[in-house]
């Protein structure tokens, strides 16, 4: 409401995603429990000032996280995104009027603004990286969770070690993806060196790495929507793609042939060498599906669904690799049968 009334805003809806009914009652109460303290509905505390809220819950698809996307949804369609130009939601968004979107972790940092000034505000964190981060860490650390920190204030290495408690017994991180399924993921070892805005160089483990959205790209990957996934030495990278690929052939809206085909082409590579079918040359054949999608779509989505394979691919050869040589040798295992 805070934001609506900054922007003079008459209506508002918060598009919450099929799958989660819980968040989408408790938030339904809440609006209902503002209503009746004329926090939300007409003439807000007297002030001349109208706006309702209206709780929209999608079908469950992640490319309504792609702001045309959520609009086309809003709007009782499916949610094919729009192109841009000219569908800029702040000329041409939901109805074809002037339409703000933001995400929930954007609208979280108003009720700091609202606290301490948007001044004060805008000295926290880091110079560029301005505010707090809302990061949600899951997968193989003791204490995985929600937590928000200072923009940068706080390296990954303390983030999973400190205050998610570490790894879990007896095992050693192994790989992380500190943005969301869709950034490029880190391997543990790899090192990277980038130039400060005070133009020292430093040389940065995987620990080290400050986590904003600056440093996060100085090191070839991207804070994105904060969500860290953690995977120990247990972990199969390969397989562990597969999932991720499964995932975003079956999410891809199917309007762009190379994220439509390409997505597919991946999960059937990929699903392919986790049953027993991994050829010598997969990996180089990933990655030329992956690099022939970036860039040549309507949305982002053909990026999200690329950088997973390429930076995979890249950073873990050696297991892709030794997944067509595992095979090779079951083959020849099974050579008398002939
Ligand atoms: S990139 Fe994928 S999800 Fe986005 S519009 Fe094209 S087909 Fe749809």
């Amino acid at each position: 409401m805070i934001t609506c009334w900054a922007n003079q805003v008459k209506q508002a809806y918060i598009y919450v995603r099929g799958e989660f009914p819980r968040g989408a009652r408790i938030l339904e109460q809440a609006i209902s429990e503002a209503r009746a303290r004329n926090l939300v509905g007409p003439d807000v505390l007297s002030t001349g000032y109208s706006c309702e809220i209206y709780v929209h819950r999608g079908a469950g698809a992640y490319i309504c996280g792609e702001e045309t996307g959520l609009i086309e949804s809003l709007e009782g369609k499916r949610p094919y995104p729009r192109i841009k130009p000219p569908y800029f939601p702040a000329v041409l968004g939901l109805y074809q009027c002037p339409t703000i979107v933001n995400n929930v972790e954007t609208l979280c940092h108003v009720k700091h603004i609202a606290a301490m000034g948007g001044e004060a505000f805008a000295h926290i964190g880091t110079i560029n990286n301005t505010g707090t981060r809302l990061l949600c860490v899951s997968g193989h650390v003791q204490r995985p969770g929600y937590y928000e920190f200072e923009s940068g204030k706080i390296t990954l290495g303390r983030l999973l070690n400190e205050i998610c408690g570490g790894p879990l017994p007896g095992r050693r991180f192994k790989a992380v993806i500190p943005g969301g399924s869709s950034s490029k993921v880190l391997r543990f070892g790899e090192r990277f060196k980038v130039r400060l805005r005070d133009g020292t160089n430093v040389d940065w483990g995987v620990e080290d790495i400050p986590m904003d959205y600056d440093s996060l790209v100085a090191c070839g990957t991207m804070g994105g929507s904060g969500g860290v996934i953690v995977m120990d030495d247990s972990v199969d990278v390969v397989a562990a793609l597969a999932n991720l690929n499964a995932f975003y052939a079956h999410e891809s809206c199917g309007q762009c042939t190379p994220c439509r085909e390409g997505s597919l082409w991946m999960k059937k590579i990929t699903a392919r060498m986790v049953s027993g079918g991994a050829r010598s040359g997969d990996g180089a054949l990933l990655k030329s599906v992956a690099d022939q999608i970036a860039g040549r779509t309507i949305c982002p989505m053909g990026e999200a669904c690329a950088w997973p394979t390429q930076s995979f691919v890249q950073k873990f050869a050696d297991e892709f690799s030794g997944y067509a040589e595992a095979n090779k040798a079951m083959a020849k295992e099974a050579l008398p049968l002939v």
